[in-house]
């Protein structure tokens, strides 16, 4: 991809988050918008880089620690995890990422906690909710969510806020709406919510943190 490319894309997207947060009141610069560059090599993300993105999102350890490192020696960038974790890769996350928005189980909690106190390095976290209490994703169930944030919270994880994936193919509005209250029910600040498809929409409705892949990128492979 090509910089002026990705120089488009880049303020394309941009400037559709401007639009929706003035929609909805909010200060645009309250929203972070992740580049999800899973699947994409160095040629691919290197123009985006040099757009003045600094915001990258990745949904497997072992991937971004391949590719990663050499990127992060050109441009001080902020990596983000935002696909399921193991618990035996806890370690290597919190050396990795910057933001780890997949905790969805007590055992991960303590994982986390554990890599944690041992790197003494604590990346802010998100719990992911199974917001469409869908049998094949990930995240906790609703219903789970606050034994998992006490827990979280006792064993002094930071926890900056929610994360949710919708179910495919219907209005995720609603299922934005309820994240964005589980959010104010229990006190956490941040959400973590909105693709390429619908993140104008979850801008309105309250991300803070918004994961677009497609929209910047193109296909991928
Ligand atoms: C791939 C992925 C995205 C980005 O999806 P696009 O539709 O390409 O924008 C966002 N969040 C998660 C968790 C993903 O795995």
């Amino acid at each position: 991809m090509p910089l002026d490319e990705a120089s488009t894309r880049l303020a394309d997207v941009r400037e559709k988050i401007a639009r929706a947060a003035q929609l909805a009141g909010r200060a645009s610069d309250s929203i972070e918008l992740i580049a999800v560059s899973k699947l994409h090599g160095a040629a691919a993300i290197q123009p985006l880089l040099d757009a003045g993105q600094r915001v990258f999102g990745e949904n497997r350890v072992q991937e971004a620690t391949a590719k990663w490192p050499a990127l992060r020696e050109t441009a001080d960038v902020a990596l983000h995890l935002i696909g399921q974790l193991q618990s035996n890769k806890a370690e290597e996350a919190v050396a990795l990422f910057d933001a780890i928005h997949s905790v969805d189980r007590p055992s991960l909690v303590t994982a986390l906690a554990r890599a944690m106190d041992k790197a003494g390095r604590r990346p802010p976290c998100f719990v992911q909710v199974n917001v469409g209490d869908e049998p094949q994703k990930g995240g906790c169930l609703v219903a789970d969510l606050p034994d998992l944030l006490a827990g979280a919270r006792a064993a002094d994880l930071p926890i900056a806020g929610l994360m949710c994936i919708p179910p495919a193919d219907v209005e995720a509005a609603p299922y934005f709406a309820l994240l964005a209250k589980l959010a104010r029910d229990h006190g956490v600040d941040d959400l973590s919510m909105g693709m390429s498809s619908d993140y104008e929409t979850a801008v309105t409705i309250g991300a803070s943190h918004v994961r677009v892949g497609t929209a910047l990128f193109g296909a991928r492979a």
